[in-house]
């Protein structure tokens, strides 16, 4: 149980100025420039981080180049590996609180969810790595008699980690954790809005017994820090979670540079259908209401848009636009928030520039809209439904990445596939029905990466996150992802 007053301890916690993590010490950028960071709770800088650009972004991977070849963990016994990291989990969970406080005061995510999905996930996460580091290995291949065909796993070298804001723990480990279970060394590129808990979880995996210059943090802005590593020339692939322009820039510097693997899992627009013999109607409401407005929307796979069966629309919308109200949009750090705020003002003023469009192309405005709590300096905006949506508004194609539903109207199972694909995204989906046939009818028709049935969210590290189409390729999570940070090598021995 976490306790209000502690968190209203924490939240006054001096942070002062971040350095780099590079080769297991802090350090400033070479520049000496600093980024201030803003609290999206009340609108003021409350730390500051460094500016890192090429010539950091080389020294960290000159680093972990260094780090990688010396052995002391890419060859290191996979016992040891496991008790480092086994430990890192272990002080990941020690400093839940302290990190979770730290990561709402960053981002805004309204702290009974930031606790679990942000440290607890990822001391979960780097725990599961940890435990496969000795249960996942090579092969014998079925060669003929005279040949011993053996398939290594070998780790690929440095791996370059570029996370977004909304989940920086949790994103981060789902991709440090196996890239260093595999025996890499990392640079991560935090997002610069919200790169704090990154920047501790270097120095925790530092306490926990990681060699120097495996993990390596340098922040900054990612069309700066974030295009050096992408471009680097010593870096063996880029694991990134972020939005599809970045996505595609990073294909593109792959290109321009030394073709390293890039894995992109991006954004959605993910289609949540309720069907008419939906088990319990008012629970699907709350389930729906939450799958979209948690953390603001600021949620890759947001059910972010509805589909209702006609026949039950108007009750759905009643139950619907009931569990929203009762959503309380706060301070985030206060346990009774529902909501928190929107990541930054730059963030709750794109998503105003939604809502207007909306407007203008002729969706109904429902509830919210609007930016709320304007007296505390903070960016908060009201959970917003609208209804009338069309396939062809910017609302129903484009991803918004704040508390805004679009929501649409179909009459049978085909339309409600057709609609669910009109999409250039494939990332989350959502079926509710109490038909087993339609429910797995609906799995296939789908294109998604994920397809919930009667829920709308919900999953663990045992199973794959990821897209199709535009959503990215490459899957985090579950032991699949380990695959991304090794490769294969054949020794074919001939036995005479
Ligand atoms: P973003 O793409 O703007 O930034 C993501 C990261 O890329 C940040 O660390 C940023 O600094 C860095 N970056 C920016 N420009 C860069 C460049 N030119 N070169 C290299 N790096 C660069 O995304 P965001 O606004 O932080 O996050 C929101 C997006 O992330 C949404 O589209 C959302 O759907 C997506 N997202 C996807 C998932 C998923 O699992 N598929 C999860 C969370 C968020």
């Amino acid at each position: 149980m976490i306790s209000q007053d502690t968190i209203d301890t924490l939240r006054k916690a001096d942070v002062g100025a971040r350095h780099l993590f590079i080769d297991g010490t802090q350090v400033d950028a070479w520049s000496g420039a600093s980024l201030p960071v803003i609290s999206p709770i009340d609108g003021r800088p409350f730390a500051s981080i460094a500016d890192g650009g090429a010539a950091d972004v080389d020294r960290a991977v000159t680093s972990a180049r260094k780090a990688f070849a010396k052995g002391s963990w890419s060859r290191a016994a996979p016992a040891f590996r496991k008790k480092v990291l086994t430990k890192f989990a272990e002080l990941v969970e020690k400093h839940a609180l302290e990190l979770a406080v730290l990561g709402v005061r960053d981002n805004g995510t309204e702290i009974n969810m930031a606790y679990k999905a942000e440290p607890l996930s990822a001391a979960g996460t780097i725990r599961y790595y940890a435990e496969a580091i000795d249960k996942v290995y090579g092969e014998i291949a079925p060669t003929p008699e005279n040949v011993l065909g053996l398939i290594h796993k070998e780790p690929l070298g440095v791996v370059g980690v570029i996370v977004p804001w909304n989940f920086p723990l949790m994103i981060g480990a789902w991709k440090i954790a196996p890239a260093l279970a595999a025996g890499n060394a990392i640079v991560v590129k935090p997002p610069e809005i919200a790169s704090l808990t990154l920047l501790r979880l270097a120095e925790l995996a530092a306490e926990a017994g990681l060699p120097e210059g495996v993990f390596n943090v340098v922040t900054g802005r990612g069309s700066v820090a974030g295009e050096a590593l992408g471009l680097h020339m010593d870096v063996d692939a880029i694991a990134f979670t972020g939005s599809g322009p970045v996505g595609r820039r990073l294909l593109e510097y792959s290109a321009r540079s030394n073709l390293k693997r890039v894995f992109l899992e991006l954004g959605g627009k993910s289609p949540n259908i309720v069907f008419a013999d939906v088990p319990d109607l008012k629970q699907a409401a709350v389930v729906s209401a939450n799958g979209i407005f948690r953390n603001s929307g600021q949620v890759c796979v947001a059910g972010s848009r509805l589909l209702v069966q006609a026949s039950i629309y108007d009750r759905f919308m009643d139950e619907l636009l009931k569990a929203t109200t009762k959503l309380k949009v706060g301070d985030p750090l206060y346990l009774i928030s529902d909501i928190g705020a929107v990541s930054s003002a730059e963030q709750l003023a794109k998503n105003l520039g939604f809502v207007s469009k909306a407007m203008e192309e002729g969706a109904r405005l429902v509830t919210g809209g609007e930016r709320i709590l304007t007296e505390t300096g903070g960016s908060y905006m009201a959970p917003t439904i609208f209804e009338n949506v069309t396939e062809n508004m910017q609302l129903a194609r484009e991803e918004v990445f704040g508390p805004v539903l679009g929501v649409m109207r179909f009459d049978t199972e085909e339309e409600a596939v057709r609609l669910a694909n009109a999409t250039v995204y494939g990332l989350a989906s959502a079926v509710w029905t109490s038909n087993l046939s339609t429910a797995h009818r609906m799995v296939r028709a789908i294109n998604a990466g994920v397809v919930h049935v009667n829920t709308y969210g919900g999953a663990d590290i045992t199973v794959p996150l990821g897209g199709v189409k535009q959503s990215g390729f490459g899957r985090d999570k579950s032991l699949h992802a380990i695959e991304k940070y090794t490769d294969l090598k054949t020794a074919w021995i001939n036995l005479g």
